[in-house]
């Protein structure tokens, strides 16, 4: 039987390099919800697009091809064959992915996609409502969190890696604001499920994160 092991939390609280480093650990194949819901706002912004426009989003999502790709240890995003891990990353697209990801067809074609993926196959998969909504049976399920101001402080260092300049005060904004919509959505919104395990990584590194979660995997494991 396949494994799945359910990563939920806000922005910037570390979900996405917890879910990579324990991928690569145990073996699991690592799927980045959050950049699915990117490339539909994405693709959107390219097509001008409102979040109004119900009809030509089916059609967008109707032609849409998402891949998430592993090369050579690194993490590759693909919308209609081209590379946009970075591009999904931009300011603009953060600002505009909370509310496309309030849109039922949006969530309901995502869900689909995201069962697909994971079907038969063991699974790290991160976002905001896997634990709660896309696998209610997984056999390992985390919410990370952080505070606020420490999450903006590693969203600008993860930019900056990336060659993307941001401002601290403006990403603080954001992140609040995105908090606040997907927290108070109407379908799927952030929330911890009620068998979640909570860690809290305002004050402990990201290793240290990484293994308390592998500790508790290799746990329900061996009892499976
Ligand atoms: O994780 P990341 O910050 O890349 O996610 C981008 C956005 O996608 C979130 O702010 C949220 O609006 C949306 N999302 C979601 N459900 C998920 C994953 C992401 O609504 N499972």
């Amino acid at each position: 039987m396949a494994f799945i092991v359910a990563i939920d939390g806000p922005a910037g609280s570390g979900k996405g390099t917890v879910a990579n480093i324990i991928g690569k650990k145990l073996k699991l194949l690592n799927i980045d919800t959050g950049a699915m819901f990117r490339c539909v706002a994405l693709e959107l912004l390219r097509r001008k697009i409102n979040i109004n426009e119900e009809e030509k989003i089916k059609d967008v999502l109707k032609n849409i091809k998402i891949e998430l790709i592993v090369d050579n240890e690194e993490n590759i995003v693909k919308l209609n064959g081209e590379d946009v891990s970075l591009d999904i990353r931009k300011e603009e697209v953060s600002n505009f992915v909370s509310p496309v990801s309030k849109l039922k067809i949006v969530r309901n074609f995502l869900l689909d996609l995201q069962r697909e993926i994971a079907n038969n196959k063991d699974v790290v998969m991160e976002g905001r409502d896997i634990g709660s909504v896309v696998f209610p049976n997984a056999d390992v399920k985390i919410y990370l969190d952080a505070s606020p101001e420490e999450r903006a402080k590693r969203r600008v260092l993860q930019n900056k890696e990336k060659g993307i300049e941001s401002d601290y005060e403006t990403v603080l904004e954001n992140i609040k604001v995105r908090d606040e919509r997907d927290a108070t959505r109407e379908i799927a919104p952030l929330k911890k499920a009620e068998d979640a395990i909570i860690i809290d990584s305002t004050y402990i590194g990201i290793e240290e994160v990484s293994n308390k979660i592998i500790d508790i995997i290799n746990n329900k494991r061996g009892c499976k």
